[in-house]
Formats: C-alpha cells, structure tokens, sequence
C-alpha cells in the first residue's frame, strides 16, 4: 500500500485508530501500523516526511493528522511526544500501560503505553495501573485503602503545583522502597500481600509493581507531608524540637512507629538534602536580591 502519492500528500488510513489521553506517540503508531497491516518503519518514514525519510525521526503532526483524520492540535494535545518530541531515554522510562478495562471499553486490544500520569489505580475498574505489563494490573477491590489513595492523590495534584506534587510522590517512593528493601515497618505491606495473594499456594511475585501497589497508601500519604510547606518546613528545620513534631506526624499518619534511628534512614537523607537546597536557594536569593541594591 502506498502511503503517499507522487506529490507526497499523504494519504488517510482505511483504519481510524482512537486517540488516548498521554498515550506515547510511539505506543499509537504501534496500534495505527497494527490496525492498517503496515510495516510500523514504513509508517514511521512517511510520517517524519520526505526530507527525513531516516530511522528515528519524530513523526509530523500535520503528517499524522492526514493519514488519521484526527484534528491536528487533538494530536498534540492528547499524544505524548509529538510535540516536542520526547527524547530516546525519556520514551521508556516512565511509562505504564493504560487500564485494558478502560481500553477495552474503547474497543482497543493492544497495549496502550503512557507517559506517567498521576493515575495508579483505574477506580473505575479497581485496578492497578502504575505498570509496564497487563499482566500486572493487579485488581485492588481486596485492597480498598489503595483506592482511597488514588483519591488522596487526586486530591494532592488539586491542590498543589504538578511538579511538586510529582517529586515529593517520587521521593516518598524511594523512601518506602529504601525501608521495604531494609525489612522496616513491615506490617502493613505484609498485611496487604497476605490479603491479596494466597500465600499457601500461590508464590508472591514480588517485583517492582507489587511492591509499589502495597506501598501506595504510605507514599501518598508520606507525599502529603513532603509537598507541604507547612510540614516541609519542619521537617528541614535546624531546631530538633519542629523535626521532631514532624517525626510525630509521620508516624501519626503513616501508622508506623517510626524512628530515624540510623544515618542510613531515607527519610532522614531527604530532610538533610532538602535543608541544604533549601539553604542554597535562601543565600542565592540574598546574594541576587544585593546586586540589585
Ligand atoms: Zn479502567
């Protein structure tokens, strides 16, 4: 099938393939090539156009939006990656696949592969979403505190700036997996793989994914504190007596009794780093604000 005529008008698919909020631009071209029985580097050529017809080239929206039918601007307010393009390494690293329930719904079999949202669990479906693989998308209805947290995440991203919401999420997420990899504060986490495998006769896959979904509620909720000036400022305070307010708070909503009891402790790292960035950003703005002067 030529995709173009001899004057490189592109020419529109027989086969419309649905559109996907944050769907990477590399996971639709999988499903449009797949739809339309075309080879997936052919489609990509013609889509980077007759100037760049190379390996790796990022497709054009207007290129796209001709073979789709899809508004162009639709294109690239809903694809990832098209505009701007994303760069090799960010392509794979922080993506999921999209709840197959949801795509389902949609008529859509194959894998729908998105940039990271803030979305981890499908409520709709009551599943599990932060992960690479179908086959994970674990069904959260045994665990109902999981999707109380997506609630609460919902609620943080609301509430506060994206980007900080996104890095405290992240930084919480490294904190829980330190203490899980250190055996600390074990009770929930054991609870909840106890509740949702059957330990007598089923192995626990403990990957990534599971761990992660067993320790969403902590996260978020450690998050909570994390992205909060309020309690941000405590925790990186030089007077022990507000750290140690702080400690009671984490341990208040993190239902664990938690004790910074080594030098090794991650949350304790985060509060020294985020104190000395904290330091640098005051004596920058000071040292800014006297050049004005
Ligand atoms: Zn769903």
């Amino acid at each position: 099938m030529k995709l173009a005529d001899a004057a490189d008008r592109v020419r529109e698919l027989p086969v419309r393939v649905p559109l996907v909020h944050a769907e990477t631009v590399d996971s639709y071209l999988r499903r449009l090539a797949a739809a339309n029985h075309l080879p997936l580097h052919d489609l990509r050529a013609y889509l980077a156009g007759p100037s760049q017809y190379a390996k790796n080239k990022p497709p054009r929206p207007e290129r796209l939006a001709a073979m789709t039918s899809h508004p162009v601007d639709r294109i690239c307010t809903t694809l990832t990656g098209i505009d701007p393009p994303l760069r090799g390494k960010q392509q794979s690293s922080d993506t999921h696949v999209a709840c197959s329930h949801c795509a389902a719904r949609r008529g859509i079999s194959m894998p729908v592969v998105c940039w990271s949202s803030h979305q981890w669990a499908c409520l709709k479906h009551n599943r599990w979403v932060r992960t690479q693989r179908i086959d994970e998308q674990y069904d959260i209805s045994r665990l109902p505190e999981v999707a109380r947290a997506q609630r609460q995440h919902n609620r943080l991203v609301k509430r506060y700036e994206l980007k900080a919401v996104s890095r405290a999420i992240g930084d919480s997420e490294r904190i829980l997996l330190r203490w899980t990899e250190r055996g600390e504060w074990p009770e929930q986490r054991q609870r909840r793989l106890n509740t949702y495998f059957d330990v007598e006769h089923q192995r626990i896959p403990v990957h990534d994914s599971v761990i992660t979904m067993v320790n969403y509620p902590e996260i978020v909720r450690l998050s909570g504190l994390l992205v909060s000036p309020f309690w941000s400022t405590l925790a990186t305070s030089d007077d022990p007596k507000q750290v140690d307010v702080f400690h009671q708070e984490v341990r208040a909503r993190l239902h664990i009794p938690y004790e910074p009891t080594t030098t090794f402790c991650p949350l304790r790292r985060w509060r020294e780093v985020t104190a000395a960035e904290r330091r640098h950003m005051k004596l920058r703005n000071n040292s800014g604000t006297s050049l004005t002067e």
